[in-house]
């Protein structure tokens, strides 16, 4: 057994930073369903059974700008290869989370919250977005 961690990319955002050199589009909503269906199909190619997880990270982009259905559907191809103490991390926006989404989060076996904080001036915020 090869134990690994393993990285799932949401290429979302609500606006495109100018300075970002992250893969992440705005605008893109239609985009969503069928990427998420990629990332499901390549897990499920994957195989898994060789590999236990020690992390997951889930990042972007902004993976809670997302309905965290597609979270959690992700979520439930992974787990089962996750060590039962694996860190699985997801990043948020503060101004795209609920309490609903991290309440599927945590029921999903995310146990790790990682927010971005580019500034805390708005005008500096306003200047560099
Ligand atoms: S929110 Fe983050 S990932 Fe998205 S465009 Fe801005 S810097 Fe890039």
């Amino acid at each position: 057994m090869k134990h690994i961690g393993v990285y799932i990319h949401i290429p979302f955002c609500v606006k495109k930073c100018i300075y970002c050199d992250f893969v992440s589009y705005s605008k893109k909503e239609n985009q969503i369903a069928p990427y998420i269906e990629a990332v499901l199909d390549e897990i499920e190619h994957m195989n898994m059974n060789d590999y236990i997880i020690d992390t997951i990270y889930i990042g972007g982009g902004t993976p809670s700008i997302i309905d965290a259905k597609y979270i959690d559907a992700i979520m439930n191809k992974l787990k089962k290869y996750a060590k039962r103490e694996a860190e699985i991390t997801i990043e948020i926006n503060p101004g795209t989370i609920t309490k609903q989404k991290l309440l599927v989060y945590k029921e999903a076996g995310i146990n790790r919250i990682s927010i971005g904080l580019q500034t805390t001036y708005d005008k500096i915020l306003k200047e560099i977005r």
